[in-house]
């Protein structure tokens, strides 16, 4: 599932190849990926214009296009794919940006979010009034803030409200490494804790951004969480799974006591 590294990563896409490029045309393979515009306004507005600098809001992707904006986002399985236009298009590409050196791909299996037409930067900043503090550059103080509410912690880390950027992956890890047991409440958390949790997410993020994802090493949970008898790569426990925040999650038993059971 694209976090906020993979965005990392597609920004860098789009910057590399995109960025000061004209588009010479947009192909629609697949409309159902368009939110609020159709077909026929993106590609004319967007035919002619240059990719301007991408800027990254949690797991949003923004393109400036001198005046509209370009707003993606990845769903649980979409991507951004570079190529030279000699590949074949992947049967997943829903709209293909062609530029005047290649091709940018919009590339998504399951199609649970899309791409968005904002008419400014206002437009777009009203599109995503709603998200919280980057989870990339929060600062202490407002991370605290965000951390006290009275609810589990894996439920306010994965709130794209409270905090924009981290999902399931990357706050299973960032727990794991705070030693802190994903279901605790956020409120009854030390300051000692809430110290390893920010420390443990700066650690996470600033690791994961090179990989443009959250990296399977073995020393990190995300490398045994998938296996068939995980194990904590800190202490050899054996790992447990359970349910947080709506999602599959995953945690050391002895690294992360549970908070019912003392
Ligand atoms: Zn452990």
């Amino acid at each position: 599932m694209p976090e906020l590294p993979d965005v990392e990563g597609f920004r860098g896409v789009v910057a590399e190849y995109g960025t000061g490029r004209r588009i010479t045309a947009v192909r629609v393979a697949d409309p159902g990926v368009l939110r609020g515009v159709g077909a026929g306004e993106l590609t004319e507005t967007l035919t002619g214009r240059s990719f301007g600098e991408p800027e990254r809001r949690g797991k949003w992707l923004l393109v400036p296009l001198s005046g509209p904006l370009l707003l993606l986002h990845f769903g649980m399985t979409g991507s951004m794919v570079w190529d030279t236009g000699e590949t074949p298009p992947h049967r997943h590409d829903r709209v293909t940006f062609v530029l005047t050196n290649g091709e940018l791909r919009y590339r998504d299996m399951r199609k649970l979010r899309g791409i968005w037409l904002a008419a400014d930067q206002d437009a777009a900043d009203r599109l995503l009034a709603d998200l919280g503090p980057d989870a990339l550059t929060v600062g202490r103080r407002e991370f605290d803030g965000v951390t006290r509410a009275r609810r589990q912690i894996k439920a306010t880390l994965m709130d794209q409200s409270a905090l924009a950027g981290l999902g399931n992956l990357l706050v299973d890890e960032i727990c794991w490494r705070a030693r802190i047991h994903p279901r605790r409440q956020g409120d009854r958390l030390t300051e000692a804790e809430r110290g390893e949790l920010y420390r443990a997410m700066r650690r996470v993020l600033r690791d994961a951004i090179p990989t443009g994802r959250v990296p399977g090493r073995r020393s990190w949970l995300t490398g045994h969480r998938d296996g068939p008898h995980p194990t904590c790569p800190r202490c050899g426990t054996a790992l447990a799974h359970g349910r947080a925040a709506g999602r599959t999650t995953v945690w050391c038993p002895r690294c992360q006591p549970d908070p019912d059971s003392g």
